[in-house]
């Protein structure tokens, strides 16, 4: 077997260089897997431009993926070489505080594979056997690296107990279509979908959204939300933009005894204006979800399997690994692109929707 691999690395801030560097080794506890898709996702830019994980650097980003599993440590069971797999990223050390509580994104020692720990914009990545998940056959790779941000999602739904028969308003149509495929399947209704990009509120009509809202085009979104819920505002909100404008919106669209999801991430440092008002007498709640983990991968897996979510139309194009740091911006510059995945197996680039 090869000894080095290609592989993207985030040096510094704002420098990216493809690079030959070791296979990673493993260990006995360790499964090392051929990547076959990763597909980026926003965290990947934060990284690249030092806004996200800098302490880490150098680092091979990526974290949304799927391969095939070339060698397995002594003690991996159920796992063999030439299985189609993924990785929940999301590691801890199962016996602190929170640990012990399920609550492992808040260990001390948790990282993520491809945000604290080397991940998948090279040719090869190792993981723990215990994080893998095994792909059922009918699922193809492209659709084995979206499985990570699905998870997110149903973490989310789970997290704010989105109920049968409740109104939900998601502000963001990225991630957001997602969010309206998962809270049609909890049995939600309406579904509103707000955002900016006609293209993307098209999807998230075909995603299950009832009512969808250009906010470039309405004076006022939180009253147009208003009208849609008999007055009150939505049982549930997700934010899924991360903009402190649309904190404040979300928040203002809740009805009172709702719940607030937030899930865009914001800068570290901002701040945004709350009303405890609103939130007392209003019995409003807010509930935080940054990542699916253990049994939301099932789920995520289960949904796509079955179809229950056809992510294909979010799919935009596939690119060369050589061609992640200009994918990365053009996700950037580009309002139409949606899911952009990143091969090391090809050569050019190819237009997928
Ligand atoms: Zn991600
Ligand atoms: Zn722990």
């Amino acid at each position: 077997m090869q000894k080095t691999m290609k592989a993207a690395v985030v040096e510094k801030p704002n420098v990216m260089v493809m690079k030959e560097v070791p296979v990673p080794e493993i260990n006995d506890d360790e499964v090392l897997i051929k990547v076959k898709f990763t597909g980026i996702c926003g965290t990947d830019y934060s990284i690249f431009t030092g806004k996200y994980s800098s302490d880490k650097l150098p680092l091979i980003p990526g974290h949304e993926f799927s391969g095939t599993l070339v060698k397995a440590g002594k003690n991996a069971r159920n796992l063999k070489e030439g299985d189609k797999v993924t990785a929940d990223i999301n590691m801890s050390c199962g016996h602190c505080f929170y640990c012990r509580r399920g609550q492992k994104l808040m260990c001390p020692e948790f990282s993520q594979l491809g945000i604290h720990i080397n991940g998948t914009y090279a040719e090869y990545v190792k993981a723990p056997w215990g994080q893998v998940h095994r792909l059922p056959d009918s699922m193809d790779f492209m659709i084995g690296a979206f499985i990570e941000p699905t998870s997110c999602i149903i973490h989310s739904a789970k997290a704010m107990n989105l109920s049968i028969g409740s109104s939900v308003a998601i502000l963001g149509a990225g991630l957001g279509v997602l969010h309206a495929a998962v809270a049609k399947h909890r049995g939600a209704a309406p579904v509103i979908v707000l955002a900016r990009n006609p293209k993307k509120l098209a999807l998230a009509k075909e995603f299950g959204a009832d009512y969808t809202i250009n906010v470039k085009e309405v004076k006022d979104p939180v009253a147009e939300v208003r009208k849609l819920t008999e007055g009150r505002g939505a049982d549930y909100v997700v934010e899924s933009v991360g903009t402190i404008a649309t904190y404040e919106q979300a928040f203002s669209m809740v009805r009172p005894g709702g719940t607030l999801a937030a899930f865009g991430i914001t800068a570290g440092d901002d701040v945004m204006r709350l009303k405890p008002f609103d939130v007392v007498l209003g019995e409003r709640t807010i509930v935080g979800s940054c990542a699916g983990f253990g049994t939301d991968w099932n789920d995520a897996i289960a949904l796509l399997q079955y179809g229950r979510i056809k992510p294909k139309p979010l799919f935009s194009l596939v690119v060369p690994l050589e061609e992640l740091e200009s994918a990365l911006k053009e996700l950037k510059t580009n309002p139409n692109l949606t899911k952009v995945f990143v091969s090391s197996e090809i050569s050019k680039r190819e237009v997928l929707s």
